[in-house]
């Protein structure tokens, strides 16, 4: 059975303090949770603190971004060894924000992958469509082209490192959530992308996440849809009671599920 993850990417949000602050509330609030994996993704300004937190806790931590290089004259970037260092067993790729707003290609993902690959960091890797595409009915194609570039070449050994995560553009901060039938389409035809791949165990056991506006109020919904194996929560990851209620609502299902 795959198991249910719950990923909280903060963006630009949260100094040093008010990460820790958060991280210390959320461990506790936590202390009796069993099935369901956290990841939290704070500003890399904050990740050595909270890892140091983190020491002893099953709360893991990601990277929101970083560069394919391993060292060397690229100002403002962050190497992977450099997030593994901090504590990072994660890291975020292709999220819709660097391809849209940092106009990063699916060649430039595709060498962050490889790279996170190799330095055993697990990447987040996120697709999705934007409004227009889902409009003029192209959403299956831009996932497919997205997919292609991200997992070409991956061995079988490495693709059980990897997570999906299916980010609508038109759902991500808009407070438009993808009902559970969309996300479920979307999300089925990346598993069948990865079974065509390699093989329908490894598809099954590929953990795909849905972000875009999730909220303990649609979370229910979503996560009793086939294909949905967790979620990437922006906005509601920001307020420890408001992801603390998501969580809740993905360990109920899971011990649901085990009866
Ligand atoms: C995200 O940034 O990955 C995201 C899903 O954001 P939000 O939950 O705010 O839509």
């Amino acid at each position: 059975m795959r198991r249910n993850i719950v990923a909280a990417n903060w963006k630009m949000n949260k100094d040093v303090q008010e990460s820790y602050d958060f991280t210390k509330s959320l461990s506790k609030k936590l202390l009796n949770l069993k099935r369901t994996h956290i990841i939290l993704c704070p500003p890399f300004t904050s990740l050595f603190y909270i890892s140091e937190l983190l020491k002893n806790s099953s709360i893991a931590l990601g990277g929101q971004n970083m560069h394919y290089e391993k060292s060397g004259a690229f100002t403002g970037e962050i190497s992977a060894s450099m997030l593994k260092s901090s504590g990072c067993d994660y890291v975020i790729l292709g999220h819709s924000e660097r391809r849209h707003v940092f106009n990063e290609s699916n060649e430039l993902i595709k060498k962050k992958i490889d790279t996170a690959l190799s330095n055993d960091l697990k990447p987040i890797i996120c697709v999705g469509e934007k409004l227009e595409e889902r409009q003029s009915g192209k959403t299956s194609e831009v996932i497919r082209t997205q997919y292609s570039s991200a997992f070409i070449g991956i061995s079988e050994q490495k693709i059980n490192q990897c997570i999906i995560a299916y980010e609508p553009v038109w759902a991500i901060g808009t407070g438009i959530t993808a009902t559970p039938e969309q996300a479920s389409e979307v999300q089925g035809v990346i598993r069948n992308l990865v079974s065509e791949q390699y093989n329908r165990e490894i598809a099954d056991s590929m953990p795909i996440l849905y972000g875009g506006s999730v909220k303990s109020a649609n979370a229910k919904s979503l996560i009793e849809t086939e294909n949905i194996d967790g979620f990437l929560v922006g906005g509601a990851s920001l307020v420890v009671d408001h992801f603390f209620e998501i969580i809740n609502v993905v360990e109920q299902f899971s011990i649901g599920q085990e009866k």
